[in-house]
């Protein structure tokens, strides 16, 4: 479906895992001033004063994450850090550096690890991290890749899962279930491709959700917000598997109850369109549909005049009790007990 731009093709094993390495990241710049010494020795060397430090690593296997039919590559390296600097915004810390790892077959050319490292490269200029290091192999299947997030935080500022307290209110940014409703348009072009590959497909009214799906943003946004207006969350995680495993961890976490309301759930019209399109029901999609990377927070009452009216954010529920368990409250006013169900497990259906 996508087609190959890459007209030249240079062979890995021409210029040996050294020459790549140099060919690929002699450029790279250095802006942090944490970074003492960056890609070049046998390891970075890293000077967080008397920030802490926060490290959070991902794994990305082809077929299992990802499917290069319908996923550019220079996408997939902008999301392989995103997905990384996504779970740095949820301790409410700056990204400061990145690693990047690859296992590449030879089925790849130079050309397509360059585009997978244009990736890289504009999503650590936009989002302002220093490529200090990584490891880069052969493998005998399909493309690997293992990126690790560096980040910093003063001691005062660092939210963990377990902070969220009985009448925190429960609070998301962003909308849900655009990357999952998107993920299956692409699924279905995949499939009429197949079938017939002059049709090419038309994603005009899906522009928002597939983008969703190939180019997620991490919201650093978000944790620079939350400074502005004076507002530590007491809790905070980001949205990878889906809202209702991401409530469950804050809830375990933190000894507390939920209560989410169906009807606060904030949706994308095109996320409601798609889902009516695809027979799907949207509260569905929004608890499981997964890697949508928007933060999930408790705050507490008295900050909810900092964040009222603020269009990142929309309060969809409240914290309990541990004994009143972990409920949505539906349109029809019945409980249903939020039970996990990850991406993978929607996926296989
Ligand atoms: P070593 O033999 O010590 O593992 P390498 O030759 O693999 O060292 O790496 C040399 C330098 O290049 C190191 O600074 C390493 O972190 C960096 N590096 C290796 N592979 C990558 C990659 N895929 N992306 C970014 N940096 C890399
Ligand atoms: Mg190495």
């Amino acid at each position: 479906m996508i087609e190959d731009k890459n007209e030249q093709r240079t062979s890995l094993g021409d210029l040996g895992e050294f020459g790549l390495i140099d060919h690929l990241t002699k450029h790279f710049e250095i802006t942090q001033k944490s970074t003492v010494k960056g890609i070049g020795d046998d390891a970075a060397v890293l000077d967080f004063k008397s920030k802490q430090v926060v490290v959070t690593t991902d794994l990305l296997v082809e077929h299992v994450h990802f499917d290069l039919s319908y996923m550019p590559l220079k996408h997939l390296g902008y999301k392989a850090i995103m997905v990384n600097l996504s779970d740095v915004y949820a301790m409410n810390a700056t990204a400061t550096q990145v690693t990047i790892s690859i296992a590449v077959s030879n089925r790849f050319p130079l050309e397509a690890v360059e585009e997978l490292y244009t990736g890289f490269e504009a999503a650590a200029k936009i989002y302002d991290v220093d490529i200090v290091g990584g490891d880069t192999t052969s493998s005998t299947t399909g493309l690997i890749i293992s990126v690790t997030a560096i980040g910093e935080v003063s001691k005062n500022d660092v939210v963990y899962r377990s902070g969220a307290k009985p009448n925190d209110l429960l609070v998301v940014t962003g909308d849900l279930g655009a990357a999952y409703m998107g993920f299956q348009v692409l699924q279905r072009e995949k499939e009429v491709f197949k079938v017939n590959p002059n049709n090419q497909p038309d994603l005009d009214m899906y522009t928002y959700i597939v983008e969703r799906q190939l180019k997620p943003e991490a919201r650093k946004d978000i944790v620079k917000l939350l400074k502005d207006l004076k507002v530590k969350p007491t809790s905070m995680i980001d949205i990878s598997d889906g809202l209702s495993s991401e409530i469950i961890h804050l809830c375990k976490q933190s000894d507390v109850g939920a209560e989410l309301y169906e009807n606060k759930i904030p949706l994308d019209p095109q996320v409601i369109s798609t889902c009516e399109e695809f027979n799907m029901d949207s509260t569905t999609i929004a608890l499981n549909g997964g890697e949508d990377y928007e933060l999930l927070m408790t705050i507490s009452q008295e900050d909810f005049p900092k964040i009222k009216g603020n269009p990142n954010f929309t309060v969809i529920g409240y914290m309990t009790e541990k004994e009143r368990g972990m409920h949505l409250v539906t349109r029809g006013e019945t409980l249903v007990p939020l039970i996990a169900k990850g991406w993978n497990a929607l996926k296989d259906q």
